[in-house]
Protein backbone atom coordinates (compact mmCIF):
# COMPACT_ATOMS: atom_id res chain seq x y z
CA UNK A 1 0.00 0.00 0.00
CA UNK A 2 1.99 3.24 -1.27
CA UNK A 3 -0.13 5.69 0.65
CA UNK A 4 0.81 4.36 3.93
CA UNK A 5 4.44 4.32 3.93
CA UNK A 6 4.41 8.07 1.56
CA UNK A 7 5.01 10.04 5.15
CA UNK A 8 8.26 8.02 5.26
CA UNK A 9 8.55 7.96 1.79
CA UNK A 10 8.54 11.88 1.81
CA UNK A 11 10.82 12.20 5.33
CA UNK A 12 13.59 10.42 3.26
CA UNK A 13 13.37 12.40 0.06
CA UNK A 14 13.86 15.27 1.85
CA UNK A 15 16.77 13.76 2.95
CA UNK A 16 18.26 12.92 -0.39
CA UNK A 17 17.48 16.17 -1.77
CA UNK A 18 18.70 18.00 0.63
CA UNK A 19 22.18 16.67 -0.09
CA UNK A 20 21.88 16.36 -3.78
CA UNK A 21 20.21 19.85 -5.13
CA UNK A 22 19.12 19.57 -8.59
CA UNK A 23 20.07 15.99 -9.74
CA UNK A 24 16.44 15.31 -10.41
CA UNK A 25 16.87 11.79 -12.75
CA UNK A 26 18.55 11.29 -9.12
CA UNK A 27 16.00 12.12 -7.30
CA UNK A 28 13.72 10.76 -9.45
CA UNK A 29 15.13 7.01 -9.51
CA UNK A 30 15.51 6.73 -5.87
CA UNK A 31 11.83 8.44 -5.12
CA UNK A 32 11.11 5.17 -7.06
CA UNK A 33 12.48 2.75 -5.41
CA UNK A 34 11.76 4.30 -2.15
CA UNK A 35 8.12 3.91 -2.51
CA UNK A 36 8.74 0.22 -2.91
CA UNK A 37 11.04 -0.79 -0.76
CA UNK A 38 9.95 1.43 2.37
CA UNK A 39 7.05 -1.07 3.66
CA UNK A 40 10.04 -3.98 3.94
CA UNK A 41 12.50 -1.12 5.75
CA UNK A 42 9.73 -0.54 8.17
CA UNK A 43 8.89 -4.12 9.01
CA UNK A 44 12.54 -5.16 9.16
CA UNK A 45 14.19 -2.99 12.61
CA UNK A 46 17.56 -4.24 11.20
CA UNK A 47 17.46 -2.45 8.36
CA UNK A 48 16.09 0.53 10.08
CA UNK A 49 18.81 0.91 13.00
CA UNK A 50 21.54 0.19 9.98
CA UNK A 51 20.09 3.18 7.61
CA UNK A 52 20.44 0.73 4.60
CA UNK A 53 18.29 3.13 2.93
CA UNK A 54 20.38 6.44 3.45
CA UNK A 55 23.34 4.32 2.95
CA UNK A 56 22.63 2.89 -1.15
CA UNK A 57 21.44 6.56 -1.79
CA UNK A 58 24.82 8.33 -1.10
CA UNK A 59 27.75 6.76 -3.45
CA UNK A 60 30.71 5.47 -2.30
CA UNK A 61 33.08 7.61 -4.37
CA UNK A 62 32.59 9.52 -6.99
CA UNK A 63 35.68 10.45 -9.17
CA UNK A 64 35.51 13.67 -11.47
CA UNK A 65 38.32 14.77 -13.43
CA UNK A 66 39.39 17.00 -16.55
CA UNK A 67 39.53 15.26 -20.01
CA UNK A 68 41.50 17.73 -22.16
CA UNK A 69 41.42 16.66 -25.94
CA UNK A 70 42.66 18.14 -29.45
CA UNK A 71 39.99 18.21 -32.63
CA UNK A 72 41.18 17.81 -35.87
CA UNK A 73 41.90 20.86 -36.60
CA UNK A 74 44.50 21.40 -33.70
CA UNK A 75 41.67 22.91 -31.06
CA UNK A 76 41.88 21.76 -27.70
CA UNK A 77 38.82 20.87 -25.75
CA UNK A 78 38.02 20.68 -22.25
CA UNK A 79 35.32 17.67 -21.15
CA UNK A 80 34.22 16.69 -17.98
CA UNK A 81 34.62 12.88 -16.71
CA UNK A 82 33.52 10.91 -14.01
CA UNK A 83 32.94 7.52 -12.68
CA UNK A 84 30.21 7.26 -9.95
CA UNK A 85 31.32 4.23 -7.95
CA UNK A 86 27.84 3.40 -6.06
CA UNK A 87 28.24 0.12 -3.89
CA UNK A 88 30.36 -2.88 -3.98
CA UNK A 89 28.44 -4.86 -1.66
CA UNK A 90 27.55 -8.03 -3.85
CA UNK A 91 30.93 -7.79 -6.96
CA UNK A 92 33.05 -5.46 -8.11
CA UNK A 93 31.47 -1.49 -9.42
CA UNK A 94 30.14 -2.58 -12.63
CA UNK A 95 28.33 -0.45 -14.83
CA UNK A 96 28.93 1.41 -18.43
CA UNK A 97 30.41 4.75 -19.68
CA UNK A 98 27.98 7.36 -21.34
CA UNK A 99 29.60 9.85 -23.54
CA UNK A 100 26.44 12.46 -24.58
CA UNK A 101 26.23 16.21 -23.90
CA UNK A 102 23.28 15.67 -21.73
CA UNK A 103 25.73 13.54 -19.55
CA UNK A 104 26.29 15.53 -15.70
CA UNK A 105 26.62 14.01 -12.22
CA UNK A 106 23.09 13.79 -11.48
CA UNK A 107 22.77 11.43 -14.24
CA UNK A 108 25.20 9.11 -13.67
CA UNK A 109 24.11 9.10 -9.79
CA UNK A 110 20.72 7.97 -11.22
CA UNK A 111 22.37 5.23 -13.54
CA UNK A 112 24.35 4.40 -11.18
CA UNK A 113 21.72 3.65 -8.62
CA UNK A 114 19.48 1.79 -11.33
CA UNK A 115 22.85 -0.07 -11.90
CA UNK A 116 22.87 -1.07 -8.26
CA UNK A 117 19.59 -3.09 -8.47
CA UNK A 118 20.03 -4.57 -11.96
CA UNK A 119 23.03 -5.84 -11.36
CA UNK A 120 21.86 -7.53 -8.13
CA UNK A 121 19.00 -8.55 -10.21
CA UNK A 122 21.12 -10.58 -12.22
CA UNK A 123 22.17 -13.29 -9.71
CA UNK A 124 26.14 -12.61 -10.73
CA UNK A 125 28.35 -10.86 -8.52
CA UNK A 126 28.64 -6.93 -9.59
CA UNK A 127 28.29 -4.35 -7.97
CA UNK A 128 26.46 -1.02 -9.00
CA UNK A 129 28.43 2.19 -11.11
CA UNK A 130 28.40 4.23 -13.90
CA UNK A 131 30.47 6.84 -16.11
CA UNK A 132 30.93 8.62 -18.27
CA UNK A 133 31.72 12.36 -20.04
CA UNK A 134 29.81 15.24 -21.26
CA UNK A 135 31.58 14.95 -24.30
CA UNK A 136 29.72 14.86 -28.05
CA UNK A 137 30.73 12.36 -30.18
CA UNK A 138 28.20 13.37 -32.72
CA UNK A 139 30.32 14.22 -36.41
CA UNK A 140 33.71 13.69 -34.62
CA UNK A 141 36.20 11.42 -36.74
CA UNK A 142 37.46 8.32 -35.66
CA UNK A 143 41.05 10.15 -35.12
CA UNK A 144 39.06 12.77 -32.72
CA UNK A 145 36.94 9.53 -30.99
CA UNK A 146 40.42 7.95 -29.81
CA UNK A 147 42.12 10.54 -28.79
CA UNK A 148 39.59 11.51 -26.42
CA UNK A 149 39.13 7.63 -25.05
CA UNK A 150 42.65 8.20 -24.54
CA UNK A 151 42.72 11.10 -22.75
CA UNK A 152 39.98 9.91 -20.71
CA UNK A 153 41.55 6.35 -19.60
CA UNK A 154 44.77 8.31 -18.77
CA UNK A 155 42.82 10.23 -16.34
CA UNK A 156 40.97 6.98 -15.04
CA UNK A 157 43.39 3.99 -15.55
CA UNK A 158 44.22 4.15 -11.43
CA UNK A 159 40.98 3.41 -10.90
CA UNK A 160 39.54 0.59 -12.28
CA UNK A 161 40.66 -3.07 -12.39
CA UNK A 162 39.19 -6.58 -12.92
CA UNK A 163 38.07 -7.02 -9.18
CA UNK A 164 37.65 -2.84 -8.76
CA UNK A 165 35.89 -1.72 -10.98
CA UNK A 166 34.89 -2.35 -14.38
CA UNK A 167 33.38 -0.15 -17.28
CA UNK A 168 31.96 -1.27 -20.28
CA UNK A 169 29.67 0.52 -23.40
CA UNK A 170 26.18 2.80 -22.88
CA UNK A 171 24.98 5.54 -24.93
CA UNK A 172 27.98 6.89 -27.10
CA UNK A 173 29.92 4.24 -26.22
CA UNK A 174 30.22 1.10 -28.07
CA UNK A 175 32.78 -1.51 -29.48
CA UNK A 176 35.18 1.28 -31.17
CA UNK A 177 35.23 3.00 -28.11
CA UNK A 178 36.16 0.13 -25.63
CA UNK A 179 38.85 -0.63 -27.94
CA UNK A 180 40.43 2.54 -28.08
CA UNK A 181 40.05 2.48 -24.15
CA UNK A 182 41.03 -0.91 -23.61
CA UNK A 183 44.02 0.30 -25.72
CA UNK A 184 45.13 3.46 -23.64
CA UNK A 185 44.24 0.98 -20.60
CA UNK A 186 47.16 -1.53 -21.66
CA UNK A 187 49.04 0.95 -22.53
CA UNK A 188 49.48 2.62 -18.99
CA UNK A 189 49.35 -0.21 -16.89
CA UNK A 190 51.18 -2.63 -18.87
CA UNK A 191 48.86 -5.17 -17.94
CA UNK A 192 46.51 -7.46 -20.18
CA UNK A 193 43.43 -7.27 -17.52
CA UNK A 194 39.66 -7.50 -18.24
CA UNK A 195 38.87 -4.54 -16.72
CA UNK A 196 36.52 -3.11 -19.21
CA UNK A 197 33.69 -5.24 -20.67
CA UNK A 198 32.26 -5.22 -24.44
CA UNK A 199 35.64 -6.07 -25.87
CA UNK A 200 36.50 -7.60 -29.05
CA UNK A 201 36.20 -11.42 -29.48
CA UNK A 202 39.76 -11.70 -30.37
CA UNK A 203 41.03 -10.07 -27.23
CA UNK A 204 38.33 -11.18 -24.20
CA UNK A 205 35.40 -9.79 -25.45
CA UNK A 206 32.19 -12.45 -25.12
CA UNK A 207 30.25 -14.54 -27.36
CA UNK A 208 26.66 -12.19 -27.60
CA UNK A 209 27.81 -9.26 -25.47
CA UNK A 210 26.61 -6.91 -28.66
CA UNK A 211 23.45 -8.46 -28.83
CA UNK A 212 22.74 -9.12 -24.92
CA UNK A 213 20.33 -5.92 -23.79
CA UNK A 214 18.41 -6.21 -27.16
CA UNK A 215 18.03 -9.71 -26.32
CA UNK A 216 17.86 -9.87 -23.37
CA UNK A 217 14.82 -7.69 -23.48
CA UNK A 218 12.75 -9.43 -25.67
CA UNK A 219 13.27 -12.94 -23.16
CA UNK A 220 11.95 -10.36 -20.78
CA UNK A 221 9.25 -9.56 -22.71
CA UNK A 222 8.56 -13.36 -23.93
CA UNK A 223 8.25 -14.00 -20.32
CA UNK A 224 6.12 -11.24 -19.12
CA UNK A 225 3.83 -12.45 -21.60
CA UNK A 226 3.45 -15.95 -21.03
CA UNK A 227 1.87 -15.34 -17.31
CA UNK A 228 -0.62 -14.37 -19.83
CA UNK A 229 -0.56 -17.49 -22.05
CA UNK A 230 0.92 -15.52 -25.02
CA UNK A 231 3.98 -15.35 -27.12
CA UNK A 232 5.70 -13.19 -29.27
CA UNK A 233 4.89 -14.61 -32.34
CA UNK A 234 2.72 -12.68 -35.14
CA UNK A 235 2.86 -9.68 -32.71
CA UNK A 236 3.57 -5.97 -33.67
CA UNK A 237 6.70 -3.98 -32.04
CA UNK A 238 7.62 -0.69 -32.12
CA UNK A 239 11.00 0.47 -30.99
CA UNK A 240 12.75 3.44 -29.77
CA UNK A 241 16.55 4.34 -30.86
CA UNK A 242 18.42 3.07 -33.57
CA UNK A 243 21.41 2.26 -31.50
CA UNK A 244 23.01 -1.29 -30.64
CA UNK A 245 20.10 -2.16 -28.09
CA UNK A 246 17.25 -1.57 -30.94
CA UNK A 247 19.23 -3.14 -33.46
CA UNK A 248 18.97 -6.66 -31.63
CA UNK A 249 16.21 -6.19 -29.65
CA UNK A 250 15.00 -6.14 -33.77
CA UNK A 251 16.78 -9.46 -34.46
CA UNK A 252 15.41 -10.92 -31.81
CA UNK A 253 11.70 -10.04 -32.65
CA UNK A 254 12.27 -10.99 -36.12
CA UNK A 255 14.08 -14.50 -35.11
CA UNK A 256 10.53 -14.71 -33.03
CA UNK A 257 8.36 -13.85 -35.69
CA UNK A 258 7.25 -10.25 -35.04
CA UNK A 259 7.30 -7.63 -36.86
CA UNK A 260 9.14 -4.52 -35.80
CA UNK A 261 7.74 -1.01 -37.01
CA UNK A 262 9.64 1.69 -35.72
CA UNK A 263 13.13 3.15 -34.92
CA UNK A 264 14.13 6.28 -34.37
CA UNK A 265 16.98 8.67 -33.22
CA UNK A 266 16.76 12.43 -31.44
CA UNK A 267 15.96 13.69 -34.69
CA UNK A 268 12.89 11.75 -35.69
CA UNK A 269 11.16 8.26 -36.04
CA UNK A 270 10.85 5.86 -39.26
CA UNK A 271 7.82 3.77 -39.43
CA UNK A 272 7.96 1.13 -41.67
CA UNK A 273 4.61 -0.88 -42.04
CA UNK A 274 6.36 -3.67 -43.84
CA UNK A 275 8.40 -4.50 -40.90
CA UNK A 276 12.05 -3.72 -40.38
CA UNK A 277 13.01 -7.16 -41.42
CA UNK A 278 16.34 -9.23 -41.78
CA UNK A 279 17.37 -7.55 -44.56
CA UNK A 280 16.75 -3.70 -43.79
CA UNK A 281 17.94 -4.36 -40.35
CA UNK A 282 21.42 -5.23 -41.74
CA UNK A 283 21.28 -2.34 -44.07
CA UNK A 284 20.39 0.18 -40.50
CA UNK A 285 23.46 -1.40 -38.93
CA UNK A 286 25.93 -0.25 -41.50
CA UNK A 287 24.11 2.97 -41.44
CA UNK A 288 24.15 3.04 -37.63
CA UNK A 289 27.64 1.63 -37.23
CA UNK A 290 29.86 1.85 -39.74
CA UNK A 291 28.28 5.03 -41.99
CA UNK A 292 27.21 6.57 -38.45
CA UNK A 293 24.24 8.38 -40.21
CA UNK A 294 20.99 9.67 -39.25
CA UNK A 295 17.76 7.52 -39.40
CA UNK A 296 16.30 9.61 -41.87
CA UNK A 297 17.93 7.78 -44.78
CA UNK A 298 16.09 5.13 -44.27
CA UNK A 299 13.07 6.47 -45.76
CA UNK A 300 15.06 7.39 -48.95
CA UNK A 301 16.35 3.73 -49.00
CA UNK A 302 13.00 2.06 -48.18
CA UNK A 303 10.20 3.90 -49.82
CA UNK A 304 7.37 2.71 -47.98
CA UNK A 305 8.65 3.85 -44.53
CA UNK A 306 7.70 7.08 -42.85
CA UNK A 307 9.07 9.61 -41.43
CA UNK A 308 8.21 11.26 -38.56
CA UNK A 309 10.54 14.90 -37.99
CA UNK A 310 10.89 15.65 -34.36
CA UNK A 311 8.30 12.47 -33.11
CA UNK A 312 8.51 9.63 -30.65
CA UNK A 313 7.30 5.98 -31.86
CA UNK A 314 4.81 6.04 -29.24
CA UNK A 315 1.73 7.43 -31.90
CA UNK A 316 1.99 4.11 -33.56
CA UNK A 317 -0.41 1.33 -32.50
CA UNK A 318 1.18 -1.57 -31.80
CA UNK A 319 1.13 -4.53 -29.27
CA UNK A 320 4.52 -4.27 -27.77
CA UNK A 321 6.85 -1.59 -26.93
CA UNK A 322 10.32 -1.42 -26.42
CA UNK A 323 11.75 1.72 -25.35
CA UNK A 324 15.13 1.83 -26.43
CA UNK A 325 16.97 5.07 -26.37
CA UNK A 326 17.09 7.33 -23.27
CA UNK A 327 16.07 8.00 -20.02
CA UNK A 328 12.20 10.09 -19.70
CA UNK A 329 11.38 9.35 -23.58
CA UNK A 330 7.95 7.76 -22.66
CA UNK A 331 6.01 10.63 -21.00
CA UNK A 332 2.22 10.29 -19.89
CA UNK A 333 0.68 11.32 -23.24
CA UNK A 334 2.78 8.83 -25.02
CA UNK A 335 2.00 6.18 -22.60
CA UNK A 336 -1.67 6.85 -23.11
CA UNK A 337 -1.50 6.82 -26.48
CA UNK A 338 0.10 3.17 -26.31
CA UNK A 339 -1.85 2.02 -23.93
CA UNK A 340 -5.38 3.45 -25.96
CA UNK A 341 -3.75 1.99 -29.45
CA UNK A 342 -3.84 -1.43 -27.61
CA UNK A 343 -0.02 -1.85 -26.95
CA UNK A 344 -0.10 -4.45 -23.50
CA UNK A 345 3.61 -5.12 -23.05
CA UNK A 346 6.46 -2.78 -22.99
CA UNK A 347 10.04 -4.00 -21.69
CA UNK A 348 12.56 -1.27 -21.28
CA UNK A 349 15.58 -1.50 -23.21
CA UNK A 350 16.67 1.74 -22.10
CA UNK A 351 17.08 2.96 -18.63
CA UNK A 352 14.21 4.54 -16.43
CA UNK A 353 12.99 5.11 -20.09
CA UNK A 354 9.23 5.58 -18.40
CA UNK A 355 8.10 8.99 -16.70
CA UNK A 356 6.83 8.31 -13.15
CA UNK A 357 3.51 9.33 -14.32
CA UNK A 358 3.92 7.32 -17.69
CA UNK A 359 4.54 4.27 -15.28
CA UNK A 360 1.47 4.68 -13.24
CA UNK A 361 -0.45 5.03 -16.58
CA UNK A 362 0.63 1.34 -17.30
CA UNK A 363 0.22 0.19 -14.12
CA UNK A 364 -3.68 1.37 -13.88
CA UNK A 365 -4.28 0.28 -17.10
CA UNK A 366 -2.89 -3.19 -16.00
CA UNK A 367 -1.09 -4.02 -18.72
CA UNK A 368 2.58 -6.04 -18.75
CA UNK A 369 4.99 -3.67 -17.31
CA UNK A 370 9.20 -4.35 -17.19
CA UNK A 371 11.18 -1.88 -15.81
CA UNK A 372 14.75 -1.28 -17.45
CA UNK A 373 16.32 -2.62 -14.47
CA UNK A 374 15.08 -6.02 -14.75
CA UNK A 375 13.98 -6.14 -18.98
CA UNK A 376 17.93 -4.71 -19.59
CA UNK A 377 19.40 -6.39 -17.61
CA UNK A 378 20.84 -9.26 -19.79
CA UNK A 379 23.51 -6.54 -21.09
CA UNK A 380 25.93 -6.05 -17.53
CA UNK A 381 24.57 -10.13 -17.57
CA UNK A 382 26.79 -10.52 -20.21
CA UNK A 383 29.54 -8.25 -18.63
CA UNK A 384 29.68 -10.48 -15.75
CA UNK A 385 30.04 -13.44 -18.14
CA UNK A 386 32.50 -12.04 -19.97
CA UNK A 387 34.54 -11.52 -16.66
CA UNK A 388 34.44 -14.68 -15.81
CA UNK A 389 35.63 -16.00 -18.95
CA UNK A 390 38.40 -13.73 -18.57
CA UNK A 391 39.01 -14.98 -15.06
CA UNK A 392 39.18 -18.54 -16.57
CA UNK A 393 41.53 -17.31 -19.79
CA UNK A 394 38.72 -19.16 -21.60
CA UNK A 395 35.88 -18.48 -24.20
CA UNK A 396 32.48 -19.70 -24.27
CA UNK A 397 30.60 -20.33 -27.53
CA UNK A 398 27.92 -18.13 -28.54
CA UNK A 399 25.26 -21.01 -27.63
CA UNK A 400 26.34 -21.79 -24.16
CA UNK A 401 26.22 -17.93 -23.52
CA UNK A 402 22.91 -17.88 -25.17
CA UNK A 403 21.81 -20.40 -22.58
CA UNK A 404 23.23 -18.65 -19.49
CA UNK A 405 21.72 -15.25 -20.88
CA UNK A 406 17.83 -16.78 -21.51
CA UNK A 407 18.13 -18.59 -18.10
CA UNK A 408 19.51 -15.47 -15.93
CA UNK A 409 16.35 -13.11 -17.61
CA UNK A 410 14.39 -16.25 -16.85
CA UNK A 411 15.72 -15.72 -12.94
CA UNK A 412 15.33 -11.79 -12.93
CA UNK A 413 11.14 -12.65 -14.36
CA UNK A 414 10.87 -15.23 -11.28
CA UNK A 415 12.37 -13.07 -8.70
CA UNK A 416 10.00 -10.13 -10.14
CA UNK A 417 7.07 -12.52 -9.53
CA UNK A 418 7.98 -13.69 -6.26
CA UNK A 419 8.52 -10.35 -4.58
CA UNK A 420 6.01 -8.26 -7.18
CA UNK A 421 2.77 -10.45 -6.87
CA UNK A 422 -0.11 -9.10 -5.97
CA UNK A 423 -2.99 -10.61 -4.50
CA UNK A 424 -5.43 -10.63 -7.71
CA UNK A 425 -2.72 -12.39 -9.35
CA UNK A 426 -1.10 -9.67 -10.69
CA UNK A 427 2.62 -9.07 -11.42
CA UNK A 428 3.82 -5.37 -10.06
CA UNK A 429 7.80 -6.26 -11.63
CA UNK A 430 8.67 -2.52 -10.40
CA UNK A 431 8.04 -3.26 -6.92
CA UNK A 432 9.53 -7.00 -7.72
CA UNK A 433 12.53 -5.73 -8.95
CA UNK A 434 13.16 -3.12 -6.55
CA UNK A 435 12.36 -5.20 -3.72
CA UNK A 436 14.28 -8.40 -4.78
CA UNK A 437 17.24 -6.35 -5.26
CA UNK A 438 17.01 -4.12 -1.91
CA UNK A 439 17.02 -7.59 0.71
CA UNK A 440 19.82 -8.96 -1.27
CA UNK A 441 21.97 -5.86 -0.76
CA UNK A 442 20.57 -4.59 2.05
CA UNK A 443 21.19 -8.44 3.79
CA UNK A 444 25.01 -7.78 2.39
CA UNK A 445 25.81 -4.57 4.21
CA UNK A 446 24.04 -6.27 7.15
CA UNK A 447 26.34 -9.09 7.24
CA UNK A 448 29.27 -6.92 6.32
CA UNK A 449 28.53 -4.27 9.03
CA UNK A 450 29.24 -0.88 8.08
N1 LIG B 1 25.39 0.23 -19.94
C1 LIG B 1 24.77 -1.05 -19.75
C2 LIG B 1 23.72 -0.95 -18.67
O1 LIG B 1 23.07 0.06 -18.55
C3 LIG B 1 25.78 -2.16 -19.56
C4 LIG B 1 26.71 -2.00 -18.40
C5 LIG B 1 27.81 -3.06 -18.35
O2 LIG B 1 27.83 -3.95 -19.18
O3 LIG B 1 28.61 -2.95 -17.44
O4 LIG B 1 23.45 -1.85 -17.95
Amino acid sequence: NKSAVQPAVEEFMAGVVGQSPGEVEFHQAVHEVAESVMPVVQANPAYREARVLERLAVPDMVIMFRVVWADDNGQVHVNRGYRVRMNNLVGPYKGGLRFHPSVNLGVLKFLAFEQIFKNSLTTLLLGGAKGGSDFDPKGRSDGEIMRFCQAFMTALFRYIGPDIDVPAGDIGVGGREIGYLFGQYRKLTGCFHGSLTGKSLNWGGSNLRPEATGYGAVYFAEEMLATRKEGIAGKTATVSGSGNVAQYTIQKLNALGAKALTLSDSNGTIVDPDGIDDEKLAWVMELKNVRRGRIQEYVEKFRKAEYLPGKRPWSVPCDLAFPSATQNEVEEDDARQLVANGCFCVSEGANMPSTPRAVDVFQEAGILYGPGKAANAGGVAVSGLEMNQNAGCMKRSREAVDEQLRGIMCSIHENCVTYGANADGVVDYVRGANIAAFVKIADAMLQQGY
